[in-house]
This record gives C-alpha cells, structure tokens and sequence, in this order.
C-alpha cells in the first residue's frame, strides 16, 4: 500500500522532499533570517557576550598554569582551537544576512572570508599569546574548506595570532566531523585543551543531539568542562539547532 500511495505523489514535489532531508538541519532553523536578531544584537552589543568570553579565557589561563609543571615536553603540548566564533567573530556576515533578508549560503560565507576582515574574540589573541609565551604551540582546527587557508591564516595574522601558518591549520576536506583529524594531532601531541563555540569542537561524542538535546552527554562529561573543554557562547548558530525541526511549541520550557 505504501509503494501505492508513494506512486502517486507527483515527481517534483517528492524530489523537493529529498532535497530537504540533504539541506544541513542547521540551515533550515535559520531560514527565516530575522529569527537571527537577537542573536546577532546579543552577540554585537551585550556586554555580558563579551564578559563571558573574558571568562572563558581567564578561566583557560588558570588552567594551563595548573598544567604547565606538569607538561611532558617531549610529548609536544598543544590547545587545539576551532577558529569561528571561538577565534574570530563573524557576526559582521550574520547581520548582513538579516540585512539582506537571506539565509546562510557558501557563496556568501566565501565572500566574507574572502576579506579576512574578522575581528578577534575577546580575551582570544591574548590567550593564545600567552600559551606561546610558555611554549605551548595552538592548532587551528576549522571546518572551513581548504580553499579557504590562505584568506584564513591571513585573518589570523592580521588579528595577531601567533603560529597562524599551514603547520598549524586544519581544515575540513571531507567530512564536518573533527574527530578524524583530533585523532591524527593526538598522535602527535599531548592535547591539553580544546577551546569552541560548539561541544563538537571537543569529541565527537557531543555530535548526536537527538537525545534530551545533548543534555545527558554534558552532564557525564560535566567534569572535563572549565577543565579539559573551553567553551565559548554563541547564539547564532551551531550543533543545538539540529533537534529544533518541527513543531516549536515542543521546544518551549514554560
Ligand atoms: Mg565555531
């Protein structure tokens, strides 16, 4: 009966529902652009935004004191950082999306880092300095696309970001997922730390958001956040969207 009912669905209309389920969940929750406003003004103009940032890298300094007699040189100590809105604030291109009435696309995002225009996270040059200052190199590990780098290590420098060069960048090839290429670093390094805006930016273990949101795997793992985790907030985009299809009343806590 299935099959039946299916047959007579008209081509076009089944072929529009197919490429919804390739559309990332993500670019769905943002595709009425004026959702994104408060977001976008929390993160430009709260002082809070930029007062938790200052925390979550004072917080990373205290850290690293702690570790650093501890450190076995030998083993190469690194901090792996992802790069957007941990690093870099792109919001500039979030409110020019609401601005313009659109939604994310690549050709846009492209455009925008293209300019390597970006400005830094709050707190974000002076932690990284300060792991350089004790020998601790950082390793850039973006899911931007390669074509990207060289725009991309520009922006760095121009934010003053030390050891913004190819040896020290991962970009996506193939897949969003990190864990690969956390894996290929590990074995060459001690990971002391992992700083991001989204939980995946840590283990892969917090890509799967079907379940309680997430919830379940931030409370086991609790211990490891302000410790082994650094994590930065941002509003306007991430990994938190990918349950929110459907009906929004479902979403609400009253
Ligand atoms: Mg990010």
């Amino acid at each position: 009966m299935k099959s039946k009912n299916l047959s007579r669905v008209p081509a076009f209309i089944l072929m529009v529902f197919l490429a919804l389920q390739l559309v990332p969940q993500q670019l769905l929750a943002q595709s009425n652009p004026e959702q994104n406003v408060t977001a976008v003004l929390w993160f430009q103009r709260s002082a809070e935004y930029r007062a938790l940032c200052y925390q979550a890298f004072n917080l990373a300094e205290l850290r690293i004191k702690e570790y650093l007699p501890k450190l076995d040189r030998e083993k190469h100590p690194v901090v792996i950082f992802d790069i957007d809105e941990t690093l870099l604030d792109n919001s500039p291109q979030e409110a020019l999306n609401i601005a313009e009435g659109k939604s994310y696309s690549p050709e846009a995002w492209t455009a925008w880092t293209e300019k390597a225009s970006a400005e830094a996270v709050p707190g974000a040059v002076e932690f990284v300095r300060f792991l350089a200052q004790n020998e601790i190199e950082p390793i850039y590990l973006s899911n931007r696309m390669g074509a990207e780098g060289t725009m991309t290590l520009l922006n760095l420098q121009n934010c003053n970001f030390p050891y913004a060069d190819r040896n020290h960048l991962y970009l996506k090839s193939d897949t969003s997922s990190k864990e690969f290429r956390r894996s290929m670093i590990e074995k060459q390094h001690e990971v002391v730390m992992l700083v991001g805006d989204n939980l995946s930016d840590f283990d892969m273990v917090f890509e799967d958001r079907s379940v309680n949101f997430g919830y379940k795997t931030v409370d086991s793992l609790r211990a490891d956040i302000g410790r082994k985790f650094i994590i930065l907030p941002n509003p306007m985009y991430g990994d938190w969207t990918k349950p929110l299809t459907g009906d929004r009343k479902s979403w609400l806590k009253k």
